[in-house]
């Protein structure tokens, strides 16, 4: 340690996002003097929208207390490539412009992310090994192999004149993952018998006991269905398991079948793979075309679409409208994952899709051919064991997760717990661990190309429009605010007729109508008044007739 500790500095930590939600994984460290800090960024993931933000696919963190304090920022670090923790880089780099450290295989998958924004040459992407701590001003941050759902996953430990904090990552602990690096548990043991004052650590599989099952033990599970399958087979897990990819083709490899990959996540992940020496006894993979052309029992599809995406290939094949992958009865799909919570319609309809087809579904309901990537109950008791941490902050998961990590820490003795927020300025060091400030957070949505508030942003008037529909009314006005010509209406998203045969739209003009003879001279030479008056009027009517009211637009020309 280069740096001495100074009395009065202390180490925080401000979650911007990932506290209590899933997804949008993203937590600076600052150190130094409360009026002088000095930050790194760890992770800077996307959640994915769901129909409560009509036309928001993806929501970002808002950094905009970061980026006030974008000249004390060393570095955007992430610990893996899963999208809730690296895609909202490309997004918010440019609001940022700060140097970013990855693995060779996040920096892979973050650079086709930078082409399509435009941003490669402008981005620095620094590509670090596990091990070698890196010097970001006050702060020595050292990558740790872990085990996870997605190659090179890291946990950090992160290092300051006032101490050393552990950032979990997403990991578990797999002794026989099916792609290396292996888990480094002395590194965590050496780092506890040096002194942990801090672990924030993943939340997500808290609720289970006991300890997850290793991806060796699903690929002996999918070995032996693809083993005694008679049709074709296909599987489908998310794009970004390389490791369960590998277990995939080993099954069809021992079972004498071609592999058929599908997706373009998927290809696009496996070409990262394979950029940083991953897949190497994996063998060459067909393309879709071929897929029409080989014998049923010498074919297995691994595919995309595992959480019902609409436009995934699971989901057009379900369909029957996959350009050139058919599945015929006899044949069987395996879901090698789990719903993400939000999914399970979806998902439901895939699977309704292919039953109505007569190809048989295997689900990790049925067999261990899916194991999480995330910690049980004893896999963080071993954490605790090895890093010994004087304070525990939990991440990673929704409230309950959160709070049911607090109440595991405590049984297992560590001194203390906390939980914080999006937003909460935590002190980690020294000691007493106390919320010391609050920062702004939020969330922000991508529109289109755009990046727009979520807040007060067009998804909440989105949302209105989903609920009652529209109404524009224009009427021309002279000189003294007399009517120059009939005022005229145009609507969607309302019923045809008012439910006694008459168009609802005629007794809605009706009232516009009525609303406008009725307004006295004096109030006809505001348009505000008159706006006010006609949009009272019509959804007052809509509500009288339809019990719904719509949002209701006046345009007033003057001539
Ligand atoms: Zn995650
Ligand atoms: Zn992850």
């Amino acid at each position: 340690m280069t740096a001495r500790y100074r009395q009065g500095e202390e180490m925080v930590l401000l979650p911007l996002g990932g506290m209590g939600e899933i997804g949008m994984n993203c937590y600076a460290y600052g150190y130094g003097h409360p009026d002088d800090r000095r930050w790194i960024i760890v992770d800077c993931g996307v959640k994915f929208g769901d129909e409560r933000d009509p036309g928001i696919d993806v929501i970002l963190p808002d950094l905009a207390y970061m980026e006030a304090e974008r000249r004390s920022i060393e570095a955007i670090i992430l610990t893996h490539a899963h999208e809730d923790h690296l895609g909202a880089v490309a997004w918010l780099w440019p609001r940022l412009k700060v140097p970013v450290y990855c693995t060779a295989f996040a920096a892979e998958l973050l650079r086709g992310k930078l082409i399509e924004a435009g941003l490669e040459r402008k981005v620095a992407v620094n590509v670090v090994r596990a091990g070698r701590p890196l010097k970001l001003g006050p702060f020595a941050v050292e990558f740790v192999a872990v085990t996870h759902s997605i190659p090179e996953p890291h946990a950090l430990a992160i290092t300051t004149p006032a101490g050393t904090v552990v950032h979990s990552g997403d990991l578990k602990i797999d002794h026989a993952p099916t792609i290396p690096p292996l888990f480094d548990e002395d590194r965590f043991r050496a780092l506890g018998e040096a002194g942990v004052d801090a672990f924030v650590c993943d939340s997500t599989n808290v609720l289970r006991e006991g300890f997850s099952p290793s991806e060796a033990d699903v690929a002996r599970t999918l070995k032996t269905i693809v083993g005694e399958a008679r049709g074709r087979v296909a599987i489908t897990t998310f794009a970004s398991h390389v490791g369960r990819i590998a277990s995939t083709v080993e099954a069809a490899r021992a079972a004498g079948r071609e592999v058929v990959v599908a997706g373009r996540a998927m290809r696009t992940v496996i070409e990262a793979a394979r950029a940083v020496g991953l897949l190497k006894a994996a063998g060459s993979f067909l393309s879709e075309e071929a897929f029409g052309h080989l014998p049923p029992d010498k074919t297995l599809l691994v595919c995309t679409g595992s959480q019902g995406e609409p436009r995934a290939a699971m989901a057009r094949i379900a369909e029957g409208t996959h350009p050139a992958i058919a599945l015929d009865r006899g044949d069987m799909v395996v879901f090698s994952s789990r719903t993400i919570p939000g999914n399970e319609k979806a998902v439901g309809a895939v699977i309704n899709g292919l039953a109505g087809q007569g190809i048989e579904v295997v689900t990790s309901g049925d067999a261990l051919v899916h194991t999480s990537g995330h910690p049980r109950q004893d896999e963080l008791k071993a954490f605790y064991g090895w890093l010994q941490p004087a304070l525990l902050v939990p991440m990673h998961g929704e409230m309950r997760h959160l709070e049911r990590h607090l109440a595991l820490a405590r049984e297992a003795g560590i001194r203390e717990a906390i939980r914080i927020e999006a937003g909460d300025v935590l002190r980690l060091v020294p000691a007493p661990a106390a919320v010391v400030d609050k920062a702004p957070a939020g969330r922000l949505h991508v529109d289109g190309r755009l990046i727009v508030p979520a807040a007060e942003g067009p998804a909440r008037f989105r949302r209105k429009l989903s609920f009652a529909g529209i109404v524009f009314i224009s009427l021309v006005l002279g000189p003294k605010g007399q009517a120059r010509t009939p005022l005229t209406l145009v609507s969607d998203g309302l019923p045809r007729d008012d439910g006694g045969a008459g168009r609802l739209d005629e007794v809605l003009l009706e009232a516009a109508e009525d609303a406008f003879d009725a307004l006295p001279q004096s109030r006809r030479r505001s348009d505000a008044d008159i706006r006010e008056a006609l949009r009272l009027a019509v959804r007052r009517a809509a509500d009288a007739v339809w019990g719904k009211k719509p949002v209701v637009h006046i345009a007033i020309h003057h001539l």
